[in-house]
């Protein structure tokens, strides 16, 4: 086990609702070379109960070894960690900065095509949220409440990034207002939604880079957002390059053609992937 302060703790952190491809080979090796003499630890990230099968997570373990990848056991589910969300739920809720939402995604559509709205902002969580149902106790929607979250933050939390968007990040309230809004923070059938539950587990973890796809940099304001509310401390951060198909398109966990699985089927070797991926 590494303990020396100048260790890093990196992780890969999957969701078992398909097969890894390219870009999952590609994040997971990084993640692994970064962390040096130090730890790589694989995380299964199942919150969504009704896509999760045992078979992907059983697959992502044998594609990995297959790479020649090794993690201490036992990984770490996040389905078996509710009563940790709910606590940071209830520590933001304590706070003041959370409300509860019933809007439908319908509704969502139709508040935001009503005419007063101007156009829609599309911010790394999606569809900026309308506030509908701000300062409301009705719904099974947990909602961080974006406007009082950025006044009680401490003056200037940043992230430092060594990859692709190498340099010190400073959080813009103003940003995190209008792009990202009232993230979601639980939903009913998926108890803590992935901004929350990636914020709780790199801690308790220990993690001291999350290394990631460039398309998480967004999403990375709003965890160092979280993590500054919850008295968390912030890793560092290595952001790489995406693994894109012909058309520049980011592969997509329905992209089969470029599962590891399949190229292992064709006699692929792990340096054959590692040649596909630029490594
Ligand atoms: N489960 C997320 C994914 O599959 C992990 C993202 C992260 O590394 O924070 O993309």
């Amino acid at each position: 086990m590494a303990c020396g302060t100048n260790l890093r703790r990196t992780r890969f952190a999957p969701s078992p609702t398909g097969p890894l491809h390219l870009g999952h080979a590609l994040a997971a090796l990084i993640a692994a070379e970064r962390a040096e003499r130090g730890e790589f630890l694989l995380r299964i990230e199942d919150l969504d109960q009704s896509r999760a099968r045992p078979h992907w997570e059983a697959q992502i373990h044998d594609d990995l070894h297959w790479l020649g990848l090794t993690w201490p056991e036992p990984v770490l589910r996040q389905s078996d960690r509710m009563s940790f969300y709910q606590q940071a739920i209830d520590k933001l809720k304590n706070l003041g900065v959370t409300y509860r939402c019933k809007c439908s995604r319908a509704d969502i559509r139709a508040a935001l095509d009503a005419p007063q709205e101007g156009s829609p902002i599309l911010g790394p969580d999606g569809l900026v949220y309308p506030g509908t149902c701000r300062g409301g106790d009705e719904g099974d929607t947990i909602r961080l409440d974006m406007a009082r979250a950025i006044t009680i933050l401490p003056e200037r939390p940043s992230f430092e990034d060594s990859g692709t968007r190498a340099g010190n990040h400073v959080l813009d309230k103003e940003w995190l207002l209008t792009h990202c809004g009232d993230v979601v923070l639980a939903r009913q059938n998926i108890g803590a939604a992935y901004h929350l539950a990636v914020v709780v587990d790199d801690a308790a973890q220990g993690i001291t880079e999350v290394t990631r796809g460039e398309d998480l940099f967004e999403a990375t304001f709003i965890h160092v957002l979280l993590q500054a509310l919850l008295g968390l401390p912030t890793p560092a951060y290595h952001h790489h390059r995406l693994i894109r198909d012909e058309t520049g398109k980011r592969l997509a966990k329905r992209d089969d053609a470029r599962a590891i699985a399949t190229y292992r089927a064709q006699g692929a070797t792990p340096e054959d992937i590692r040649a596909l991926i630029g490594l």
